[in-house]
């Protein structure tokens, strides 16, 4: 399925969309979230490293921008670039040789080093929808391909 939208109503049905992301996840995948403070961005990324069989603690890495994970079925790259003010700053991460290596790698803001993104990721978008619920999320995946 290329594109997908997916609706939910609390944060374990994110959580349980991640996990399963995470189950189909290969090798050099990349996947790039984006959507605003506390719309979910993290809890998803939990599910998809539960996905990878990675039983640490995952949390957003405030004050660094890579979190790396060995312990799952492939190697974990976490990024929160939230507070890159220049693309340039990636250079110092090893940002290019995650992304294009064998592991897989998410991004969270990946809007904000959009023209530094690699030809060919999945992206995913949540969406807050206030009118619908303050726990309701809508979470667009284009180039869902393994899920
Ligand atoms: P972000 O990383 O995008 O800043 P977080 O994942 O850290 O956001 O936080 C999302 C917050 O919203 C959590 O406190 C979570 O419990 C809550 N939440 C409520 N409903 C949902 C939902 N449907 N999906 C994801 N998170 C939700
Ligand atoms: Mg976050």
């Amino acid at each position: 399925m290329e594109n997908k939208i997916i609706e939910t109503n609390n944060a374990n049905e994110t959580f349980l969309l991640g996990k399963m992301i995470g189950e189909g996840a290969k090798s050099g995948d990349v996947i790039a979230l984006t959507g605003d403070l506390g719309c979910g961005k993290t809890v998803l990324t939990q599910g998809i490293a539960a996905g990878l069989g990675i039983n640490e603690v995952v949390n957003s890495p405030t004050f660094v921008i890579l979190q790396e994970y060995e312990s799952g079925r492939l190697p974990f790259y976490h990024f929160d670039v939230y507070r890159i003010s220049d693309v340039r700053e990636m250079d110092e991460t090893g940002y290019h040789e995650y992304v294009y290596g064998d592991g897989v790698a998410l991004i969270e803001w990946a809007n904000l080093i959009e023209e530094i993104l690699p030809a060919e990721y999945m992206q995913i978008e949540i969406k807050k929808d206030l009118d619908k619920g303050f726990d309701y999320r809508r979470i667009k995946i284009k180039n869902a391909g393994t899920i």
